[in-house]
């Protein structure tokens, strides 16, 4: 199926089509060899919140293409579905465990345009991960480790799978290449997330991106030590993640740069205050995105039982 015939896309009325459940036994082992190899370095399984007060503001991030923000009320109080668990794993990695995984659902209404990308859907899954006193490398390393290690038990254990999809995947070689994202927008222009990977077999890290302001910035010397992780043959972004910001003046003025409602944001300021905001590094995997690169198929939304193509509403 190509990008463009998924604008309007539904699920037929008729049985799954053997590459569907192909595609799902693909998901399952991915999942199965990352959720372990996770359990064995006594990572926590923590599960997710959907409704909060607090969520990820998303902004300001150069991916940015909200259409809609969800905000409903219960028992009287303003409530958001989750656009992603940042604030509560900032929380968490501060006062209780200090390293741990979440599956988290996050409804993010993607402008419409965005069905043509390949790569976007309005609710998605990412695997969360966040360590306390991490470094960025240390974030690095777990990741290429779930990565390459989730592509060897499908290549070993689903080859007929991969055959019925055509796909021909590589088992990546970690460490994975890092870039600067000042040197990619010299060498490539604005699109050098797309570009960086097509010259590359294997995913890259590209470090130093001004988002949001929970990412740490170092203001002596200007860079975000944060970092996205690039898929090749057009695949694009697959984790986004960062050394974390835990001083309150800085987070503080931040937040006042941004134009960010601070009240959303109320329990972080104050445990950073008191000195009880530890620092932390961590990412998210989009899900989706990462089996429909092992799977090779043209749009992420091939990979969900229940497609969700910015645009189109099915009927369940
Ligand atoms: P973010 O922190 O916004 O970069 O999101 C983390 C990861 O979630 C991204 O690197 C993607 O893999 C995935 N992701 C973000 N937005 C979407 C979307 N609209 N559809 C599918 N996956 C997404
Ligand atoms: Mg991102």
């Amino acid at each position: 199926m190509t990008k463009a015939s998924f604008v309007g896309f539904s699920a037929p009325a008729e049985p799954m089509d053997e590459r569907k459940l192909v595609i799902f036994r693909i998901q399952t082992k991915i999942l199965d060899v990352m959720t372990r190899r996770l359990l064995e370095k006594g990572f926590y399984w923590i599960l997710p919140v959907i409704l909060s007060k607090a969520t990820d503001p998303l902004w300001p991030d150069p991916e940015f293409s909200i259409e809609k923000k969800i905000e409903v009320e219960i028992y009287g109080e303003r409530v958001r579905a989750m656009q992603s668990m940042i604030v509560h794993k900032r929380v968490l990695v501060s006062l209780g465990p200090e390293k741990f995984f979440i599956l988290s659902p996050n409804i993010r209404i993607e402008r419409r345009q965005r069905a043509a990308t390949g790569r976007h859907l309005y609710e998605f899954t990412q695997l969360e991960v966040e360590v306390a006193d991490a470094k960025m490398e240390d974030i690095f390393r777990i990741f290429e480790d779930l990565i390459t290690k989730s592509i060897e038990a499908v290549k070993r254990d689903l080859g007929g799978e991969l055959k019925l999809l055509g796909r021909d995947l590589k088992i990546p070689e970690p460490p994975f290449k890092v870039y600067k994202r000042k040197e990619l927008e010299e060498r490539y222009g604005k699109d050098w997330s797309i570009e960086v990977a097509r010259h590359s077999i294997d995913p890259v890290w590209v470090t130093d991106i001004p988002r949001q302001f929970y990412d740490y910035e170092d203001e002596a010397t200007g860079e975000w030590r944060n970092f996205d992780l690039i898929l090749p043959e057009g695949f694009g972004e697959v984790i986004s993640g960062a050394e974390r910001e835990y001083e309150y003046e800085k987070l503080s003025r931040k937040m006042e740069r941004d134009g960010i409602d601070k009240s959303q944001y109320g329990l972080i300021l104050r445990l950073a205050e008191k000195g009880l905001l530890k620092p932390s590094a961590g990412a998210g995997l989009g899900v989706e995105r990462f089996v429909a690169y092992v799977a090779g198929v043209e749009h992420v939304a091939e990979v969900q039982p229940f497609p969700r193509v910015p645009g189109v509403v099915p009927e369940i």
